[in-house]
């Protein structure tokens, strides 16, 4: 309910939007978050606990993180001139929307273009700003529509075409061909490739950044292991990465993520590399088991599955909630949605116990 006293200060957007509530009631199994399964060695927990410990607590954080930059940059293969770091990605995309909101000549308003179904961060942080939002759905097998896209930049005169690939909730990543078509239509705009999943998938798209100077990537820790750490960061051309650290708060990023972050990305690929190879094969395990249930399973390149169920996924997801067992429901937007789960990749143990719970709903 709005308080009378503000009504007639608030941005008219906001009657549409919720506040963000993660799912709340007493789970033993969550896999609704695409978070990693707690793999890390004692040994890797006892380096990042010194590393959050570290540096003193008077002082205020690293405003440029040069540290944590050139970490990134090295992983990334850029110079820390081309990063700026967020609270996760989600900060970086509302600094990017922030940044990048002038109506494009012969538009009406600051608009984003995405796909659908999406990644929601894209539309309610635009939203929030007052960003108009085009939405253009996948194809039938989740793929861009590139001839809807084409038609929806050419109209709405879109200021950023955000992309996931792989995507977020479907798994699958876009085609390559499909993605450079929507890149060359867009050229008037920033196209970002969000590759949150990267490390889930044979590979990186990291070389159109060098193709075309109108792309960015995001990346992050987040789906890796390192989601408590709220690191994400944007790779761009450099006169882009400068106009968006004019937005960007001095003291975004608290050191004991500065400092944790820098020692993950430096010092614990092998472990991370055990952790992604685990959700890879557990993900291949899951989705054959599924599939010999009966549910229909997307191929995935991320950690997660995107699962067709025969009853309506309502029941699905309330049947494994009464068995304490928490996914993601999709059922609420209904139309292809209706019958669909997004199941994060958890440990083999609670991937069994998933499998056990799933199979009276097949
Ligand atoms: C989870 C997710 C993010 C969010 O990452 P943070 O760095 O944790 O903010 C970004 N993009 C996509 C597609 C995601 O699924």
């Amino acid at each position: 309910m709005t308080a009378p006293r503000f009504a007639h200060l608030l941005r008219p957007e906001l009657a549409d939007l919720a506040a963000y509530v993660p799912h709340t009631g007493d789970h033993e199994i969550r896999l609704d978050g695409n978070e990693a399964p707690p793999l890390l060695s004692s040994n890797a927990r006892a380096g990042v606990a010194h590393a959050l410990a570290a540096g003193g607590l008077e002082r205020y954080p690293d405003p440029r993180a040069t540290e944590l930059r050139e970490a990134i940059a090295a992983h990334v293969g850029a110079t820390p001139d081309e990063i700026l770091v967020g609270t996760g990605s989600d900060e970086v995309i509302a600094l990017l929307l922030t940044t990048l909101s002038q109506p494009r000549a012969g538009a009406d308003a600051a608009t984003i273009l995405t796909p659908s179904p999406t990644f929601v961060m894209y539309r309610l942080s635009a939203a929030a700003r007052g960003i108009r939002v085009l939405e253009v759905p996948l194809d039938e097998r989740w793929d861009l529509d590139v001839a809807q896209m084409r038609a929806a930049i050419e109209a709405g005169q879109p200021n950023i075409v955000f992309l996931a690939t792989p995507n977020n909730p479907t798994g699958n990543r876009m085609s390559e061909d499909r993605i450079r078509a929507v890149i060359e239509a867009a050229e008037g705009a920033l196209v970002v490739l969000d590759e949150a999943y990267v490390a889930f998938a044979p590979a990186s798209l990291a070389h159109l950044r060098h193709v075309y100077p109108n792309v960015a990537m995001l990346g992050t820790i987040s789906k890796i292991g390192f989601a408590a750490l709220r690191i994400g960061w944007l790779v761009g051309p450099v006169e882009l990465i400068r106009e968006v650290d004019k937005v960007r708060q001095p003291y975004n990023l608290p050191t004991p993520s500065q400092r944790a972050a820098t020692f993950v990305l430096r010092e614990l690929r092998a472990e991370i590399d055990h952790v992604v190879a685990h959700v890879v094969g557990e993900r291949e395990r899951l989705g054959r088991e599924l599939g010999r249930l009966g549910f229909g399973v997307s191929p995935s390149d991320a950690n997660f599955l995107w699962v067709e169920t025969k009853r309506p996924a309502k029941d699905v997801f309330e049947g494994l909630a009464a068995s304490k067992i928490l996914v993601r429901s999709f059922h609420a937007r209904g139309g292809r949605l209706a019958n669909r789960l997004r199941i994060t990749i958890g440990t083999r143990e609670e991937n069994n116990r998933l499998l056990e719970a799933i199979a009276r709903w097949a």
